[in-house]
């Protein structure tokens, strides 16, 4: 008798452990999880301040072995956030929307606009804007778009149709600067390159208005395109999410029901072998112990049968719930992945110039607030140099715009050449570049920036058999103390101007 017990008392213990073995076969996919959620915290980082906090809990609670039911409605906030992620893009965007269709607007109750014109502003109008996408980074290009837009259109009112050539040659040069910034891929790189060529060949406001809007196309088009593909990362992103939940939603409910029930057959069982122990001391003769010992023995059986069938059931039920959420995590893992690609992508686009390959606009800004606090901080000197193309204007208009682009390449590379590594050159736009130069007093720039001009104005540029000499004036100053990026900015501008003034091809160095 005692053999049986011990024999069922063996079972209890193997159910037991059996329960413990899908215990930590849980807490390894927590752990999966809490991966994931980690790595998902990161990509997300900075687009919206409770989503960073949301999913830092999130890591946290998985990190201390949240149970399942725990997870669930964490999961059902991220998903809300995440979708007031999206709703708050999508205000933006609305923004943008209206004062890019504002414009247009007034644009198109302009008299005298070609036919041309017309229908391209059009179809931006009814069509291009409506599937405008942006990403933010973008609004303040646009916002700048429609200012010089608006800028050449009040200026072509004012001139009431007889366009000055200096005012027509200063949007003209805006423009283009403009367009420098914008960094396209694909076929838009050849749309952009056609546009700078008209831009470049502009004589009246007429085609500049024309060329504003194609610019808008261009930025228009590609970034819906951009847009969508982030705007699809947060769709599925948020679905996939949703799934988990319910995916954990039912593990959990089937988890407790099984549970309840294996529960009551473990009590059942546990009264059996009671009873039968009892039975046992209590009975008087042989066969009424052996029919009582039988007949216990009998449901017990099938109470043991009974559980571990539930168990096995549990045991599926967990091990398909843990499953699929397996595989929901990886699918999202791999989405984060392209994501992340796509936005390094993008981040890289944002700060480099196209045509050159040097750090734009954007990045220049950057790196001199960067300078400007360290020099306030340390007292060391730092130097502010803007260097411009002499006469650039008739490379294009005697060679093509092509020649001029290419000439573009060979300074910005043999600029880059002549500097130090410590120094920082970008293009600022058009055929200006700046350089900073940190730990050099005005004294001592003067022979590096000497050295630059002159290795600028040895290059040997041939154009249709013709030898030609290019060369650049370069306007520098110190930063002061008190000096913001702009107020000394101003001041290397003002040297460069003086030094254009003087004859060009020439340094000139400003307190
Ligand atoms: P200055 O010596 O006074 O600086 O004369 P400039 O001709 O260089 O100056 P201006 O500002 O009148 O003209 C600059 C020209 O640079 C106008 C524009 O067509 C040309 N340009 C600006 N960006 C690009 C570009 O990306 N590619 C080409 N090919 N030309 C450009
Ligand atoms: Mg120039
Ligand atoms: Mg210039």
């Amino acid at each position: 008798m005692s053999e049986q017990l011990e024999a069922l008392r063996k079972k209890l213990h193997s159910a037991i452990s059996q329960r413990q073995t899908i215990e930590m076969t849980r807490q390894e996919q927590v752990s999966t999880l809490a991966q994931f959620i980690a790595k998902l915290s990161l990509v997300c980082k900075g687009i919206d301040l409770e989503l960073d906090n949301r999913l830092a809990s999130f890591r946290k609670h998985l990190q201390q072995g949240a149970h399942f039911q725990e997870l669930g409605p964490i999961i059902a906030e991220l998903t809300t956030l995440l979708a007031r992620h999206e709703a708050k893009i999508e205000a933006q965007l609305r923004q943008l929307h209206t004062c890019v269709n504002q414009a247009g607007v007034n644009l198109q109750k302009r008299q005298g606009l070609p036919n041309e014109s017309r229908r391209t502003l059009r179809d931006l109008l009814n069509t291009h804007l409506h599937e405008v996408q942006t990403p933010l980074d973008f609004i303040p290009v646009f916002a700048r778009l429609v200012s010089i837009y608006d800028q050449v259109l009040s200026a072509s009112n004012a001139t009431d149709g007889k366009d000055n050539a200096e005012e027509v040659a200063h949007f003209a040069n805006e423009l283009t600067q403009l367009s420098t910034e914008v960094s396209v891929q694909g076929e838009f790189i050849e749309q952009m390159r056609a546009l700078k060529h008209n831009i470049n060949a502009a004589t009246e406001f007429e085609q500049l208005l024309a060329a504003s809007i194609e610019l808008t196309r261009i930025i228009v088009t590609s970034l819906s395109r951009e847009r969508r593909s982030a705007q699809h990362f947060l769709a599925a992103l948020n679905e996939s999410l949703s799934e988990l939940q319910q995916l954990l939603a039912n593990t959990v409910d089937k988890s407790r029901q099984l549970d309840s029930k294996i529960s009551a057959v473990y009590q059942q069982i546990d009264e059996n072998i009671n009873q039968l122990s009892q039975h046992t001391e209590l009975a008087t003769n042989i066969a009424e112990l052996k029919s009582t010992v039988e007949s216990r023995l009998a449901s017990l059986t099938a109470q043991l049968i009974n559980k571990e069938q539930l168990e096995a059931e549990h045991r599926d039920a967990l091990h398909q719930g843990l499953q699929s959420m397996q595989s929901r995590v990886q699918n999202l893992e791999q989405q984060v992945q392209q994501y992340e690609a796509s936005l390094e992508r993008q981040r890289l686009m944002n700060l480099q110039d196209g045509l050159t390959k040097l750090p734009n606009r954007l990045a220049f800004d950057e790196r001199l607030d960067l300078e400007l606090k360290q020099c306030q901080r340390n007292g060391a000197p730092l130097c502010l140099v803007v260097i411009d193309v002499d006469l650039f204007k008739s490379i294009n208009d005697t060679y093509g715009h092509s020649a001029g682009d290419k000439t573009l390449q060979v300074l910005a590379s043999a600029m880059k050449k002549a500097i130090r590594s410590s120094d920082f050159i970008a293009r600022y736009g058009g055929e200006e570049f700046v350089l900073v130069m940190p730990n050099v007093d005005l004294e001592n720039v003067v022979l590096p920036l000497e050295k630059l001009r002159a290795s600028v104005k040895s290059i040997p540029f041939k154009f249709k058999d013709k030898q030609v000499q290019i060369t650049v004036s370069i306007g520098a100053t110190q930063v002061k103390a008190n000096d913001t990026a702009l107020s000394a900015f101003d001041r290397a501008d003002q040297a460069l101007y003086e030094a254009k003034h003087a004859g060009r091809d020439r340094l000139v160095v400003k307190q």
